[in-house]
């Protein structure tokens, strides 16, 4: 399937619209899981109260839902030890019933994330961050953003293989796997990130541009030049003022400045609406992916 028309067009910018990829893709996945026997299914832990990690969780169970596959969400209190988070992890891990395990990140400063998530099974990392699936990029799960920014582009039919792609941010959640995923592909990668001295002159190099800073307003026209892909992955919310100034307004934006960026580049993902929705088709992919391991 690939998305070529110009229907969403803004002057001569074509938006990589990840809303309609995912919900091309999301057919693919109900029929699937109407045919299986048993319910493919997701357990997301989530300790503390972190309000950002509990809209995200919001949005995995309503696709989840809208889907059919089971969402089982555990909440746990912040002050919980490693060691217990570790029971209840090893418990999932033992459920045949339990297809996908994800800890919802950040966790709480006490407790160390890469042990954490090491806790969880490889063949149930729906996530792809344990060492051993970070290691095994080839064969294991990559993880849900990577692997739905290269859908997006490929239903785009933006191929990457040969291409200079420029990634800024090297995190281990985004930047990196993102880096490795599109060094699989053929491309050459270039990493960006806050010791770079000159980007711009990195990103209007590039063919492809990925943003994953979280930093509103990074990638300005002077990234950019005409022909260019950008794919931007940020997520800010900006308080600002509504109408009625008793009450404040949020705005969620992403890291490029899309009203001057859309002018020049020939594709670029909005947001929301573009990598957002393709991480979250793409955790379930993953989730979709443990459940044919499972049967097979
Ligand atoms: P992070 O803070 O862990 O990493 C940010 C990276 O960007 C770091 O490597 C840092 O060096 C670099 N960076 C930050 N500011 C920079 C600057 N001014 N110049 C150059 N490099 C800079 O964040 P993360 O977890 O990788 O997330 C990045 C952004 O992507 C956030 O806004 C996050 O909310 C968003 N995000 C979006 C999705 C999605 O589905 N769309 C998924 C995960 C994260």
């Amino acid at each position: 399937m690939i998305f070529k028309s110009n229907s969403n067009r803004v002057s001569t910018m074509n938006l990589l619209d990840g809303k309609k990829v995912r919900e091309v893709h999301k057919v693919q996945l109900i029929e699937y899981i109407k045919n299986s026997k048993d319910l493919p299914t997701l357990a997301i832990i989530q300790v503390g109260d972190d309000p950002s990690s509990s809209l995200y969780i919001e949005q995995k169970k309503k696709f989840g839902q809208s889907i059919g596959v089971r969402v089982l969400h555990t909440k746990l209190p912040g002050g919980v030890s490693f060691e217990d988070l570790q029971k209840i992890i090893q418990t999932l891990n033992a459920d045949k019933k339990i297809h996908g395990i994800i800890v919802q990140l950040p966790l709480p400063k006490d407790l160390d994330p890469q042990k954490v998530i090491d806790s969880i099974s490889p063949n149930k990392d729906v996530d792809g961050l344990t060492s051993s699936n970070i290691e095994k990029l080839e064969k294991g799960f990559v993880p849900a953003t990577a692997r739905g920014i290269l859908t997006l582009l490929r239903e785009y039919g933006l191929e990457v293989k040969g291409k200079k792609v420029t990634i800024i941010g090297r995190s281990k959640l985004v930047g990196a796997p993102t880096a490795r995923l599109m060094e699989r592909e053929g491309a050459r990668v270039t990493v960006c990130h806050r010791q770079t001295v000159d980007i711009p002159s990195e990103t209007r190099s590039a063919d492809i541009i990925i943003v994953a800073a979280g930093y509103p307003n990074l990638l300005t026209k002077d990234y950019v030049k005409e022909g260019q892909v950008v794919v931007d992955v940020g997520i800010n919310t900006l308080s600002g003022q509504s109408l009625n100034e008793e009450i404040p307004s949020k705005k969620v934006v992403g890291d490029v400045d899309f009203e001057a960026v859309s002018k020049i580049v020939e594709y670029l993902s909005p947001v929301p609406g573009g990598v957002g929705p393709m991480t979250v088709l793409s955790l379930f992919e993953n989730l979709i992916d443990a459940h044919k391991m499972c049967n097979n």
